[in-house]
């Protein structure tokens, strides 16, 4: 889980030195006044660094995120955007608000997009194909990659929960066209509320970078109310006060990843002589965050009666099953652009995905696990078998 749990003095200083250089909150400008401190530029440039990167530019939040990756592709009215059935509601609400629309792919065992369900999904109106590393585990992305070079789509990871992960030594959000993550206060790092994009290319990355601030170009000739622009956009402008938090947090990322995947372990080395739960697979070379622990069960009842001993012992579950209705499409009939783009009902037609995410059970993984956590996680489902 989470940045959280680790906030502490050096996210303190960091946001000291927004103050004690001026006090200055906006990412532009006020030059004189600031002594170069520039905190959102320093975290968008750590952030590259880190991910071995080109451009990333920082936002509001992770929504905010996927809503300018659609503008600076140039998706809207008329074109059509695929992603996966279990996500959270933001990926499907950002193609919405980006005026596309939205078609939701089954998920396969390892619970992300299964990539052999894609192409029945496409038309001619498809332009983009969104994944999304749910709870930190990387998608088959070679062979989604394959589909978009096939049929001509960008690619765009939804890295919300994948933030310092990896697939065969690369980072997860630099895959494909462009990768978007979330800083809220329940991801890997947080700046509280934050998010960020990278993109690989750079006339693109000018694209987003003029729509998250009304469109303007930044031309470095001009003041910035004189500033060019070539269209309109919207405001999901970072403040330095999250860049700098962004800056602590960002050090502290590596080591996060590596207490949560430890921790993660500790649990299954415990509970995987039980037979009666599975590991949710994950693909080769994976590196993922850890960010939860998702056991597989073999029927629905099972899963309903491991929740239900986890919680009489105190521990509790992470999205499977208690939030299924914010991350499962087929239940989302408040979208009805979603529901009409699908020949069947959605539900029906996103039955495999709905039969195997009823089966499990997902434990969130903390930073600071207790040391009988994974004992107790063994109790809990040896008292119901
Ligand atoms: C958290 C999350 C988002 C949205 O991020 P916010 O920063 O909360 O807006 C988008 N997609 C997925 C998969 C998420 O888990």
């Amino acid at each position: 889980m989470p940045g959280f749990e680790v906030i502490g003095q050096e996210e303190q200083l960091e946001i000291n030195k927004v103050f004690e250089n001026g006090g200055i909150l906006f990412r532009h400008g006020f030059d004189d006044l600031r002594s170069g401190c520039f905190k959102v530029r320093e975290f968008e440039s750590n952030f590259s660094k880190f991910l071995k990167t080109r451009n990333s530019l920082a936002v509001t939040s992770g929504t905010a995120a996927l809503r300018v990756a659609l503008a600076a592709l140039g998706i809207g009215l008329g074109d059509e955007v695929i992603t996966q059935s279990f996500t959270f509601v933001a990926t499907v609400e950002a193609i919405v608000e980006s005026g596309a629309t939205p078609k939701c792919a089954n998920i396969n065992e390892t619970l992300n997009i299964d990539p052999n369900k894609i192409e029945e999904l496409i038309t001619k109106k498809t332009k983009a194909i969104i994944i999304v590393h749910m709870l930190g585990v990387p998608c088959q992305i070679d062979l989604v990659k394959e589909i978009c070079k096939k049929y001509n789509l960008f690619l765009i990871e939804d890295t919300a929960w994948g933030c310092g992960g990896s697939l065969d030594n690369k980072f997860l959000g630099t895959w494909g066209d462009i990768g978007t993550f979330s800083f809220d206060f329940a991801k890997t790092i947080t700046t509280g509320e934050g998010g960020m994009i990278t993109i690989q290319n750079k006339e693109i990355f000018n694209k987003a970078v003029a729509w998250h601030d009304h469109g303007h170009e930044n031309n470095p000739n001009l003041a910035r109310w004189e500033d060019s622009r070539s269209g309109t956009g919207f405001n999901y402008r970072m403040m330095e006060i999250q860049g700098a938090l962004g800056i602590a947090q960002l050090r502290k990322l590596p080591q996060i990843v590596k207490m949560q995947r430890n921790n993660s372990h500790k649990i299954w080395n415990y509970i995987s002589d039980l037979g009666c739960v599975q590991k949710r697979p994950e693909p080769e070379k994976s590196y993922s965050t850890s960010d939860a622990l998702v056991l597989i069960t073999e029927r629905k009842e099972h899963a309903s009666k491991i929740r239900k001993s986890l919680l009489s012992n105190g521990i509790s579950t992470k999205i499977l099953p208690e939030a299924i209705t914010w991350h499962f499409a087929g239940l989302w009939e408040h979208i009805p652009s979603l529901q009409n783009a699908h020949k069947y009902k959605i539900r029906d037609y996103l039955k495999f995905s709905e039969e195997i995410l009823s089966r499990s059970v997902s434990l969130p993984i903390s930073v600071r696990q207790s040391e009988h956590f994974p004992e107790k996680v063994r109790k809990a489902i040896v008292d119901i078998m």
